[in-house]
């Protein structure tokens, strides 16, 4: 029978039970093929066609068995957790990662409601889906889905260009929630490590790094290597019910579970929401459910038994040095088979039909890809249904890989379209704030990079082109302070603006993290050690990292590691103590800066020596010496010395940097009592900025971190310090610091500035005075020769210091302020005026509007002076305006919350102390001192 046969046969199997006797036939009429004929005919038919199904299902069992021979089973342990009853805290912690402000379901209930009112019914809920978990049935509303349709590019009039959204309900989110950070647990004990779509702790880049790692090591080794990447149609669509269920249990996940699980897949029906109106429902037999967050993982399960026996059934391939054999890599559908012979291919296709006839998963040939690296193979591996072999590279994952031309594809047009991006912006660009600016320019534009970046080196230039184009946006014309200020963090004066190139080098330190210190089961290390142990001709892999690697040259390693290495290079590393390890004890380095370094008075010919020996770690020394290194006869014939006094003297002096515990490690290890396990951890390092001999206060806070467990925003900012330290060093955080004679140890308050209520523009107003980064008539008649550079008020210059605090104009203004902040019990100086008031997480309300106040006050003291300027007869009274103002934004926040009804948050905000406002029987009172 032949497999498309017994697909159609098998979906009638399952539509059968569906509908009603006399409606089966005519259908079947209509969708079998002619041997179907007979059947019809015949008057026994009913009982013909129940023999033909019952072999046909027991024939799907069958080859469904041949795929699930050998899975592995999830842990009796593992089975007890999956199993156990929803609990309050589950539901809590799922409500609570759920995103705010998404569309909800059919029955309108966002998740922010849910959030909101959780302790009135969040013991309802859990009763209800306890209950229907139990009953086997959901409520109608979790099984309805609302899909609608988003356009996508091109051609609306075409279907293809809109993307169908399911809109799922929030209690089926919080329940599918729940049981997907249960299901999760277990994935990456039954899951491949080759697949790493929706397990935890392996990355989409792990692909990208094998692929590319693969692509590398053929290239170098010769070895002719053929990478076929299968195009699955509408994969997610496509998983049956039936099979799904079916290879759960083979996983050996408890019945209990399983049928948690099927619960929410049971009756499900979806309508349809077209120009503004809801489809009839109807029912949903396949696929995952978009939106549930189990859909990705029941994915992975439900195409691992073809990946399983695929990795059974391929010979793969097997580079020297490497004593594993990759067959394949696979995020979700998107797999790639290694292949180099004709065999491997064979199955593969079979493997692929077969799999078809128990899941309805579909390989399209004609979309799918295959790339050779080498000649040799070329003509003789054929490939199935019209695919052929192309060279150069290929698309993964959204990144091309292959050779150099290739790859610069991934480049190809990405300043035009950073720039375009930002040009959609720049009508808003005046009427956006510094905080907005970076938003964009960090979150809506740059990020596009990141995925790429973290697998391939962009060429040097582009990184500063697109840096550029970011600062520019930035300042809007006028560039007033370095741009490595703006990089640093808010906190310390600067405004968090991406710095590409640390960024970039963050990334590759991070890879670095992931081969030294990241598990175990990395797919892709065993050919990075393939290709490090070429560097240098040293044969080390991960020692290396143990060395100085400045006084080794790096030419010989592929671009990618050069820039890893210089990465490396780029910050200060402290080791950690030693370690307990024996292993990593006997990978120390000997060479090239390495704990067991040769010594001074060893001499340059010696270290030759050991170079052409090919004598790089204590290891090999050890081999030679005895693990107690007192047999120097050994290592001096190996190195070819004469005479074995100044090898005895060197062997002398590396004992005496054994400390007492690695000398017992040692001994074990001569005994054979210990082994070297090469699973133990990497040595510790801490890592800190590289500053040299730059300093200032814009360096200070450059704090170290662990290697092993620093986040990627930790790693970032110590490059940033490292990068940008020329440009900061010695550089005052503000100009301010020598006019007031502030303390060196004395940091502005750069974080209390952005504090609301006060508004960002506002804020922005008082980073630029911090930074004396005003337009003020010194700096313009620089510029412009017509404008004098005396104060419009008085006869003084006027330099940002005399603008906004010396100028005589201002001293009612301070008088007010001295009120107000006595109204608050706090002193008003200079000080606090220009440097902002220590915000304290304990005294919120008060920091925050003190913090309010004195930005309005700066900003009365910039819009009074601005309407001198543009109308020199005006009077102006800045007192006046600071009160106006205030009581104006007083007023409006006011008047809002009373008519939200919620004069409750209005005082928590602005009655503190009763020194701005008071309400009293509804009503607003304006504090004394403003009166
Ligand atoms: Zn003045």
């Amino acid at each position: 029978m032949s497999p498309r046969w017994m697909l159609r046969l098998s979906s009638f199997l399952v539509w059968r039970r569906k509908v009603d006797r006399r409606r089966s036939f005519t259908l079947y009429d209509q969708t079998v093929d002619n041997r179907s004929q007979i059947l019809l005919g015949s008057e026994n038919m009913q009982l013909v066609f129940i023999r033909i199904c019952t072999r046909v299902s027991s024939l799907i069992v069958q080859r469904c068995e041949s795929f699930y021979t050998g899975l592995p089973q999830v842990s009796a342990e593992n089975n007890t957790e999956l199993e156990a009853q929803l609990s309050l805290s589950e539901l809590y912690s799922a409500v609570m990662s759920l995103q705010n402000g998404k569309a909800p379901g059919i029955d309108g209930l966002p998740v922010d409601f849910y959030k909101v009112f959780w302790s009135v019914l969040g013991e309802d809920l859990l009763e209800v889906l306890r209950d229907s978990l139990e009953r086997g049935r959901l409520p109608l509303s979790c099984r309805r889905a609302v899909i609608t349709l988003l356009p996508k590019k091109g051609d609306l009039q075409d279907l293809k260009n809109w993307r169908p959204v399911s809109l799922l309900c929030t209690d089926y989110k919080i329940l599918s929630k729940v049981l997907a950070s249960r299901l999760r647990q277990v994935m990456g004990s039954i899951i491949h490590t080759d697949q790493t779509y929706c397990v935890p702790g392996r990355l989409i880049s792990d692909n990208i790094t094998l692929i590319r790692h693969v692509l590398e090591v053929s290239g170098s080794l010769a070895v002719d290597t053929g990478l076929i990447s299968l195009d699955q149609e509408k994969a997610f669509d496509r998983v049956e019910h039936q099979y799904l269920w079916r290879t759960l249990t083979a996983f050996g996940f408890n019945p209990c579970f399983l049928a948690k699980i099927q619960v929410l897949y049971r009756d499900i029906a979806s309508v349809l929401k077209i120009n503004g109106g809801l489809s009839a429902p109807f029912s949903v037999q396949r696929g995952v459910r978009q939106g549930c967050s189990l859909s990705g993982m029941l994915y992975s399960l439900a195409i691992e038994p073809l990946l399983h026996r695929l990795r059974s059934g391929l010979s793969g391939v097997r580079f020297p040095a490497s004593e594993v054999s990759f067959k394949l890599s696979a995020y979700a559908d998107d797999v790639i088979i290694f292949v180099n012979q004709q065999r491997d291919i064979d199955v593969l296709k079979e493997t692929v039909i077969l799999f078809g006839s128990i899941s309805s998963a579909k390989v399209n040939w004609l979309k799918s890809e295959a790339v050779m690296v080498g000649e040799k193979l070329r003509g003789r591996l054929s490939l199935p249904g019209g695919l052929f072999w192309k060279s150069g590279g290929f698309k993964y994952l959204g990144v091309f890989l292959g050779n150099e031309t290739f790859v610069s594809k991934n480049w190809e047009g990405v300043l035009e379209k950073v720039k375009g991006r930002l040009d959609k912006w720049r009508w808003l660009l005046p009427k956006m704030s510094f905080k907005g600016r970076v938003l964009v320019a960090n979150n809506l534009v740059s990020s596009a990079l990141w995925h790429r970046l973290t697998c391939i080196d962009p060429p040097s230039s582009l990184l500063c082109n697109i840096q550029r184009v970011l600062v520019d946006f930035f300042w809007d014309r006028l560039h007033w302070i370095p741009q490595s200020v703006l990089f640093l963090p808010k906190e310390e004066g600067g405004h968090g603006l991406v710095h590409l190139a640390s960024r970039g080098a963050t990334l590759r330190l991070q890879f670095l993290q992931r081969l030294l210190t990241g598990p175990a089961d990395l797919v892709w290390r065993p050919l990075a050690c393939c290709l490090l142990q070429r560097f240098g001709e040293l044969g080390l892999s991960s020692s290396l990292f143990l060395m100085d690697l400045q006084q080794v040259n790096i030419s010989s390693v592929t671009g990618f590691y050069q820039s890893v290495f210089n990465v490396w290079s780029l910050v200060n590393r402290q080791r950690q103590g030693h370690s307990h390890s024996l292993y990593w004890l006997l990978k120390e380095p000997v060479l090239f800066g390495g704990r067991f370094h040769l010594p001074d008075w060893a001499g340059p010919s010696l270290s030759g020596k050991f170079c052409s020996a090919r004598i790089s770690t204590l290891e090999q020394v050890v081999e030679l010496t005895g693990p107690q290194l007192d047999c120097p006869a050994g290592l001096a014939a190996r190195l070819g010395v004469r005479s074995t006094r100044v090898v005895d003297r060197l062997l002398k002096h590396w004992r005496h940097q054994l400390t007492g515990q690695e000398m017992s490690l040692m001994s074990d290890y001569g005994d054979g009592s210990l082994l070297p396990d090469q699973t133990d951890p990497f040595p510790e390092f801490t890592l800190s900025a590289d500053l040299k001999d730059c300093s200032g206060p814009l360096l200070a806070n450059a704090a170290g971190c662990s290697f092993s467990d620093a986040a990627g925003k930790t790693l970032y900012k110590l490059i940033v310090k490292t990068l940008n330290k020329k440009t900061l060093n010695a550089r005052s955080d503000t100009p301010w610091r020598t006019y007031l004679g502030l303390a060196p140890e004395f940091r502005p308050s750069w974080e209390s500035l952005y504090k609301p209520p006060l508004c960002k523009r506002h804020a922005d107003l008082q980073w630029r005075i911090l930074h004396g980064i005003i337009a003020v008539n010194s700096f313009i008649s620089v510029l412009n020769v017509n404008v004098v550079d005396q104060c419009p008020f008085c006869v003084h210059r006027e330099t940002v210091f005399h603008c906004f605090l010396q100028c005589s104009r201002l001293k009612p203004l301070f008088d007010l302020l001295e009120k107000v902040f006595s109204g608050f019990k706090e002193f008003f100086t200079k000080q606090v005026f220009i440097c902002g008031f220590k915000y304290t997480r304990q005294h919120k309300h008060k920091c925050q509007l003190i913090n309010f106040v004195l930005g309005q006050a700066k900003m009365a003291v910039y819009m009074s002076r601005r309407r001198k300027v543009e109308e020199p007869d005006d009077v102006v009274d800045v007192k006046l305006l600071f009160v106006q103002m205030l009581k104006s934004r007083v007023s409006l926040d006011f008047s809002f919350y009373r008519a939200n009804q919620d004069l409750e948050t209005f005082q928590s905000v602005w009655t503190h102390d009763s020194v701005l406002c008071s309400v009293e029987h509804d009503q607003l009172v304006h504090g004394h001192v403003l009166m």
